[in-house]
């Protein structure tokens, strides 16, 4: 997905979720676009959509999605406790944010396509009433509840490799059994929300459909590649019909806001091999969504390595 509207959902030119965050990952972009010169036979750029007042109240409240349009026409406060500013428009640009999602998710369904990258989406920490970590609405929860609607795809895998644990998916589906979660993140006493301890595995009928895995401050890609086999085992023996990727290149070395020392190549393992599950499981169907990250060079570099996988996985 391209589109400058993604580039309008952020906090200021001087926050950490700022407009460059977009810019950065479209140059590189481009750059190995002219490069390689036969890109435009291997990708079909597709321009956001506009998510509906609908389309959001599959995942959350009427009363949050109001709040949103309120706070937003106003342009003042907070969508949360504090961490999400209600910037003037941001409800518009969110909206697109999602609608990004949703129709990289259509374009999966309907067409020839089978991989997608959606940069600026997978806005993990949102709940169901709430704006949380920069995030206004959580176009992952929303891809999960629209993929069930829409398309009647129950068994969903969710990986995220953001630093931060991806919690307003996980404690929205906690004890849902058709969701299989995998989140590799920043161990929780280390670094905000203070989630996603080993021992979060789902709860009732869903105990054993998560896998949470935190990782100590300054883990390399060596810890992390070292886990990842039994993540693979854990999504593979769930079977799922659909996997959608949150790659936030904040678990990057060099990250401002996080302590984790991967390195792209993480990011290329997880969707080479998340690419031969789809193959194996469901016909190839498989979204990534950029994540956080807070560190331009980190951006491109990663967003655009998990592009270059996508093209390159073998069918
Ligand atoms: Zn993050």
């Amino acid at each position: 997905m391209l589109g400058d509207e993604l580039a309008t959902y952020h906090f200021g030119e001087d926050h950490p979720f700022g407009p460059k965050r977009y810019w950065s990952f479209k140059e590189e972009f481009e750059k190995r676009f002219e490069q390689d010169g036969q890109l435009d036979k291997k990708i079909s750029p597709q321009s956001p959509q506009r998510a509906s007042e609908k389309q959001l109240t599959l995942f959350h409240t009427q009363e949050y999605i109001k709040k949103a349009i309120a706070l937003s026409e106003k342009g003042e406060g907070y969508l949360d406790c504090g961490d999400t500013p209600a910037r003037k428009e941001i409800y518009d640009s969110a909206c697109f944010v999602v609608g990004s999602t949703l129709k990289a998710i259509d374009y999966i369904m309907n067409h020839d396509c089978c991989y997608a990258f959606a940069p600026i989406a997978g806005l993990h920490h949102a709940t169901r009433e709430s704006a949380a970590g920069f995030c206004v609405f959580n176009d992952c929860g929303i891809a999960i509840e629209y993929l069930r609607k829409e398309y009647n795809i129950q068994r969903i895998a969710y990986v995220d490799i953001d630093a931060h644990h991806g919690d307003g998916v996980f404690y929205s589906f906690e004890d849902d059994p058709d969701l299989c979660f995998v989140d590799f993140h920043q161990h929780g006493t280390t670094l905000y929300p203070g989630t996603g301890f080993i021992n979060e595995t789902g709860k009732g009928k869903a105990v054993g459909t998560k896998l949470n895995i935190p990782l100590p401050p300054n883990s390399t890609d060596k810890m992390a590649c070292s886990l990842w086999q039994n993540a693979e085992n854990f999504i593979n023996k769930f079977k799922p019909e659909f996997i959608l990727l949150q790659c936030g290149a904040d678990s990057l070395a060099g990250d401002p806001i996080t302590q984790l020392k991967l390195s792209s190549e993480f990011h290329a393992h997880v969707t080479s091999r998340l690419g031969y599950l789809a193959n194996k499981h469901c016909a190839g169907k498989l979204l990534a969504m950029g994540g956080g990250g807070y560190n331009l060079d980190n951006i491109k570099e990663a967003w655009n390595d998990v592009i270059t996988e996508l093209i390159n996985i073998k069918t």
